[in-house]
């Protein structure tokens, strides 16, 4: 799922989180994504612009990792994990994650990739409960 600071997904999560007090969170990412190519490249997409800007973004933070590797290929793949970790990130600096992590320990979330042509799942980005972020986004109040 992708991340942002949308609405919807935060009730979402806080029913998740709050009311069913689920112990493990995945964010499921996969190669070869057509999603991120598309962030990579300068076509106008029109509505689904927003979108792929915050992978732009994703690809800005990076971007001398990124841009130094050169085959297009395995640039996007390497740009489908890190997008993966920042959406893990994303997740962490939310009050409702950090309140629960603070109050009851959970839940781990997991940042994974699905590779479509041999089916594995690799696990890039872990962020077990607790794990300390940077205290830019700490809220101190929960
Ligand atoms: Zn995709």
């Amino acid at each position: 799922m992708v991340v942002h600071t949308d609405l919807n997904l935060l009730s979402v999560l806080q029913y998740a989180v709050e009311v069913l007090e689920v112990q493990h969170i995945i964010v499921c990412g996969h190669y070869d994504c057509g999603g991120v190519k598309a962030a990579m490249s300068n076509h106008n997409l029109g509505i689904i612009n927003k979108w792929l800007r915050n992978i732009k973004d994703v690809h800005r933070f990076h971007r001398q990792e990124v841009d130094a590797i050169a085959d297009e290929g395995a640039r996007i793949n390497r740009m489908v994990e890190l997008n993966v970790q920042e959406q893990v990130m994303n997740l962490a600096k939310t009050s409702i994650i950090q309140k629960s992590w603070k109050h009851k320990n959970q839940p781990h979330i997991h940042g994974w990739v699905y590779d479509l042509h041999d089916g594995i799942v690799k696990s890039v980005f872990e962020m077990p409960a607790g794990t300390h972020i940077d205290p830019l986004y700490e809220f101190d109040n929960l």
